[in-house]
């Protein structure tokens, strides 16, 4: 971890312990926590029991249908990328909280032989090494309730200038055919590779018949400026006390007070 996003964490936690988040007056509001590799299963099992405590998990075809809690805030857990730890060990941990969490993933990156899926992770991802899903074990999660979206083909980030509009398509598209055709649905879902995002994307995401994409800014669904440009929290696999601060909204009320700050010390 990098010395910028040790300091960021000690400053979430800092504003999560004087209170400085943005959960009140947000009853009834939804936020989804973004994870990555689930390597870390006791770890993420405490995340999560700590989490209930205070939190509503629902899916998002719940929040779609507005099956929600208004007395809480609800909580809605997605997985980027498609890691076989999500079978390995998340499978049994969804089942036992009774979690149903989205779940993205590239399609090229499933089903690949363990070197192949290693050299991945570390080309296109940029990640550390660890092994994919097979399609039939995306099948058994998919029947255990989590809604599987795409993710595009190479994990690409499409702000990439050297992109032209008719690859940004073929990308997004091959990606979206696969899934369907393998999990046998119409895939709606879709979430930017790094979160990363403009309005010319959206246009693309739009056209690839997507009906809703996650970014990675941020904030309640409820906030979200559109269907196309969802915000979600990044959490990761941290300990439970950053997650909380996390869920709590602690990370968007850091990035408005840099911002502030910013403002400000631009006028000297
Ligand atoms: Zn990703």
């Amino acid at each position: 971890m990098s010395f910028k996003s040790n300091i960021r964490h000690l400053l979430i936690l800092i504003f999560l312990l004087i209170g400085r988040n943005s959960n009140y007056g947000s009853k009834g509001k939804t936020r989804v926590l973004v994870f990555h590799h689930l390597d870390k299963p006791t770890r993420f099992e405490k995340i999560i029991t700590s989490l209930k405590k205070n939190y509503n998990f629902i899916s998002f075809e719940d929040f779609v249908s507005g099956n929600i809690c208004k007395d809480k805030i609800n909580l809605i857990v997605a997985f980027d990328d498609g890691y076989k730890s999500w079978f390995d060990f998340g499978a049994k941990i969804f089942k036992k909280h009774r979690i149903q969490p989205m779940l993205f993933v590239n399609s090229d990156f499933i089903g690949l032989a363990s070197e192949d899926a290693y050299e991945y992770c570390q080309k296109h991802i940029n990640t550390w090494q660890e092994e994919s899903l097979t399609w039939v074990q995306l099948q058994e999660l998919k029947k255990a309730g989590c809604t599987i979206g795409g993710h595009c083909l190479e994990h690409t980030d499409l702000t990439d200038r050297n992109l032209k509009q008719p690859e940004i398509f073929k990308l997004l598209q091959k990606d979206r055919k696969k899934i369907s055709e393998k999990l046998d649905q119409d895939t709606n879902i879709f979430a930017y590779p790094f979160g990363r995002w403009n309005e010319s994307i959206v246009g693309e995401v739009s056209t690839t018949d997507y009906r809703y994409a996650f970014t990675s800014d941020s904030g309640y669904l409820d906030d979200s400026d559109s269907e196309l440009t969802l915000k979600r929290t990044n959490v990761g696999m941290r300990s439970s006390f950053i997650a909380q601060a996390y869920a709590a909204g602690c990370a968007e009320r850091l990035t408005s007070d840099v911002a502030k700050l910013r403002a400000i010390v631009d006028i000297f």
